[in-house]
């Protein structure tokens, strides 16, 4: 089973979002552990001090690295080697494909940085790789670790109650996902496609694949230019106006 440490000053504010809902249920049943680890609890200062003010000057405070080194080698004590990851507005940006590389291996470490970010010889000396969830700072790394560890459980077989189905949601093949209804059929005249009721599944298959390219033409060129597109997909986009992914 796969596991996911979580290095934070704030182990019950991840701990409350990892307990409800579909990763609730996949911890409880067991397809998958989330450890949320007190950094805190591996300082040496008799105040349990982890952090200090930054040497040159400056605004704000640094966690320091004894604790966060302490606290990382017993994870590798109990567990062998984790790989570790410290959330980071200076790493490389989440993606998709990210998530799927990640949800192969069997024991990761979320590093949660926090007010102004960690001494630089944790990220020399024992962070594996640095990853951001976007171009903007946060207060901490607590939510960008929880948006990691929401979508790696999601791509473990068993999480989601229909393993499909992420198959087909937006990015997991570099295409948006198509447009989606439910009922009622009919909300203030507004009506859902009548594809979607004909029962034809064949061409229910193929509007939505016709959907879901325009979609992403509209909202996501760049994405289209990297995806991965048939003969009928152009042709799809042609007919459409989308001359520019043909040959
Ligand atoms: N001084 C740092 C800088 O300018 O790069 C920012 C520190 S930020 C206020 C505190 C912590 O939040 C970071 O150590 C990191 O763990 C986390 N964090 C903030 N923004 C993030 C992002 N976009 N992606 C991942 N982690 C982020």
């Amino acid at each position: 089973m796969m596991k996911i440490n979580i290095m934070t000053l704030f182990p019950q504010m991840c701990e409350s979002v990892l307990s409800e809902s579909i990763i609730g249920r996949a911890r409880a049943n067991g397809y998958i552990e989330i450890e949320c680890i007190n950094i805190r609890d591996y300082t040496l200062d008799k105040h349990n001090r982890v952090d200090d003010a930054p040497y040159g000057g400056g605004m704000g405070m640094l966690m320091q690295t004894q604790p966060i080194c302490d606290c990382y080698k017993s994870i590798c004590e109990k567990e062998g080697k984790s790989h570790l990851i410290y959330l980071s507005p200076c790493g490389e940006l989440l993606t998709q494909e990210k998530v799927k590389k990640l949800s192969t291996l069997d024991n990761i470490t979320l590093l949660c940085g926090h007010y102004e970010g960690i001494d630089q010889r944790v990220i020399d000396n024992i962070v594996d790789e640095q990853i951001s969830i976007g171009d903007y700072v946060l207060t901490g790394g607590e939510l960008p670790a929880l948006v990691l560890s929401d979508a790696i459980a999601r791509m473990i077989p068993g999480v989601l109650p229909n393993d499909e189905a992420k198959e087909l949601e937006s990015h997991y093949n570099g295409l948006l996902e198509y447009p989606q209804y439910t009922r009622p059929y009919d909300f203030n005249g507004d009506k859902v496609p009548e594809i979607l009721i004909s029962g034809h599944h064949e061409n229910i298959d193929k509007w939505r694949r016709e959907q879901s390219l325009l979609m992403t033409a509209k909202l996501r060129p760049d994405m289209l230019k990297k995806a991965d597109l048939s003969e009928e997909d152009k042709k799809i986009l042609k007919d459409n106006g989308y001359t520019e992914y043909t040959d």
